[in-house]
């Protein structure tokens, strides 16, 4: 298997320059929701946060920014936390 797509993400495909959240954020699906939905105590729960990402426009530049800024907590471009370092591992 293609490593980078191990978990369905190309990250050729993500914007090499990803601007910053409030210059995309009214277009998010997650806009206006209360932000402690993308920050779930377990992965478990992450259920409802990465709905909103499936259905959202801006998904791919949301992910860009968190990998380039390496942020490491929260739900971000329809991934978890353990996703990310998953992702980030197999790039590395
Ligand atoms: S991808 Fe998810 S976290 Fe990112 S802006 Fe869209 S809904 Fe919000």
């Amino acid at each position: 298997m293609n490593e980078k797509r191990a978990i369905g993400i190309d990250l050729k495909s993500l914007p090499p320059n990803p601007s910053p959240p409030d210059m995309w954020q009214d277009q998010a699906a997650c806009y206006g929701i209360d932000p402690d939905v993308f920050f779930p105590t377990s992965e478990e729960e992450a259920g409802p946060a990465l709905a909103y990402c499936a259905v959202c426009r801006i998904r791919e530049m949301c992910l860009a920014w968190a990998l380039k800024n390496g942020e490491r907590y929260g739900v971000w471009g329809g991934l978890t936390e353990q996703q990310r370092r998953r992702l980030i591992r197999y790039v590395a």
